[in-house]
């Protein structure tokens, strides 16, 4: 049974517990714990005791980030089992898993080198006073994690709340929960004091919302739906506490006429074929220009046709192979939206093939209206949605027109033409000629119905702070 942690103890779970099964053979791989209400409300209470201890806000900066980068040497020194074990849980390919547990230690990396660089300013206020600000950790930090990174996306904002001095409650996701266990070792390994990292696994609807609505929590992370994410807002706002949301997208590549196709095409690749496009930032919708199309349509019927799709929980070396969805309900959802998309009028430009048995579904693609609920859904799987267009115009407001605004791309050779373009996309980031192009050190967020709030880069740590201004009178 893999448990839940808190207080640096292992427990089982009040509410029972889940079967966890490798998405590509249906077989069950472990059997996970599922934290109850109280249980979530026992976590929050180490975690507030922690808090109150003041040893990890109150400890050298340089010291945390220290232990904040241990938690990271942890993942890089233990990198090929967890991403085994992570590839059968979600159905990545390993080479996938290996990306992720690597950009995981990377988060951890990078954050523990910011916690003594992190500070306040000195306002200066003439000679009758001084006055200064300190960031201030805001205490708990409650993080709600999707299971398509149930690793990175813990990464990436539980490596800056720990990094600025918070404490954190994660709960991961119930479909792909067993390697975040590697959390609670991590936090062992790099000899956290007890109560700064607690994990708990947990249905979404009594944990996950448990958790999102205590009102001992100081902060909420979430990273999901659209749905869950209003849901947590809301549950954040009855207790005034900030929230940041991180959801969905249907990012669009503006493709102008002087492109460079290899670029887009790798892009292509990656943008919406890397984790079964189960991807917050896919690239789900190509608008490209009219005269580029029939190109563009031969290119992708050949990457579509060279990608294998199979249990690739083995295949360590990056290649052209993509794996199972998370789970049969994923796919049947992206499948069901394929089929309905086709009976409304969507060309089938290319499709590949799947394993008929296992949660595998093929690389699609389709010739859509901007309107279409095709180009207007988060699929979340791997289909793409190609859209003609005639001029700049058109495409950016074929590009604006979603709910949503996470990213969005411009591919052209002008690089005046893409910035104007980048300046008018309603999206939190913009890649020019580079599907994902940025990394860790880069702010990455939504507009619209993408949520709020920016994790990664420097702007993140401002997520788990207050300001406190103290103003000193002095005496001449
Ligand atoms: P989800 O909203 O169903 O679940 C996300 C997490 O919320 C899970 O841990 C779940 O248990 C929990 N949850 C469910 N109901 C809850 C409730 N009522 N209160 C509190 N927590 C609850 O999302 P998902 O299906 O796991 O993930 C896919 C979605 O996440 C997609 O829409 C995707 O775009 C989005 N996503 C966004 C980002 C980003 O950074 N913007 C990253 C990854 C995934």
């Amino acid at each position: 049974m893999y448990k839940n942690y808190w207080g640096g103890v292992w427990y089982d779970g009040g509410a029972g517990s889940v079967d966890v099964e490798n998405p590509a053979t249906g077989q069950i791989i472990g059997r996970q714990a599922l934290a109850s209400i109280e249980d979530v409300d026992a976590a929050i209470k180490a975690a507030r005791q922690a808090v109150n201890d003041r040893v990890w806000s109150g400890m050298r900066p340089a010291d945390r980030g220290r232990m904040v980068r241990k938690l990271g040497e942890y993942f890089t020194l233990n990198r090929m089992e967890i991403a085994a074990e992570l590839a059968t849980e979600s159905g990545k390919p390993l080479f996938e898993a290996l990306i992720e547990v690597d950009g995981t230690a990377r988060y951890f990396e990078y954050y523990g080198c910011q916690s003594d660089n992190f500070q306040g300013d000195s306002i200066p206020l003439g000679d009758a006073y001084i006055d200064f600000t300190e960031l201030e950790p805001l205490g708990i930090s409650a993080q709600i994690i999707p299971w398509n990174y149930p690793l990175e996306m813990v990464g990436r904002s539980v490596g800056a709340a720990l990094a600025v001095g918070c404490v954190t409650v994660i709960k991961s996701p119930e479909l792909d929960p067993l390697s975040s266990r590697h959390f609670a070792l991590a936090a062992e390994y790099a000899e956290l004091p007890v109560g700064v990292m607690n994990l708990i696994c947990g249905e979404g609807a009594v944990a996950g919302a448990a958790l999102a609505g205590h009102g001992d929590v100081d902060q909420v992370v979430f990273t999901g739906s659209v749905a869950t994410g209003r849901s947590v807002a809301i549950a954040a706002a009855q207790n005034l506490v900030p929230c940041v949301l991180e959801l969905g997208g249907k990012s669009a590549a503006i493709v102008r006429k002087d492109a460079d196709m290899d670029l887009l095409v790798e892009s292509v690749r990656w943008g919406i074929f890397f984790n079964a496009g189960q991807v917050c930032s896919a690239l789900s919708r190509v608008i490209i220009h009219q005269d580029r199309l029939e190109e563009f349509s031969q290119r992708i019927a050949q990457l579509v046709s060279s990608i294998e799709v199979a249990d690739a929980s083995v295949v360590a070396e990056e290649c052209l192979m993509m794996g199972a969805m998370v789970s049969t309900v994923q796919r049947d959802r992206a499948a069901g939206l394929v089929q309905q998309a086709l009976e409304d009028g969507a060309v089938l430009l290319a499709q590949g093939s799947a394993p008929s048995q296992g949660a595998f579904y093929p690389p699609t693609v389709l010739q859509v209206t901007p309107e279409s609920d095709i180009a207007q859904m988060e699929v979340f799987g791997p289909v793409l949605c190609v859209i003609p267009y005639e001029d700049d115009q058109q495409a950016l407001a074929i590009a604006n027109g979603t709910d949503y605004g996470l990213v969005s791309g411009v591919f052209s050779q002008d690089i005046n033409a893409c910035l104007l373009l980048a300046r008018r996309l309603r999206a939190g980031q913009v890649f020019i000629n580079e599907w994902f192009a940025g990394g860790v050190e880069t702010p990455f967020g939504g507009v619209k119905q993408s949520g709020y709030g920016r994790e990664k880069g420097r702007e993140a740590l401002l997520n788990y702070v207050a300001t406190k201004n103290i103003a000193v009178r002095l005496r001449s």
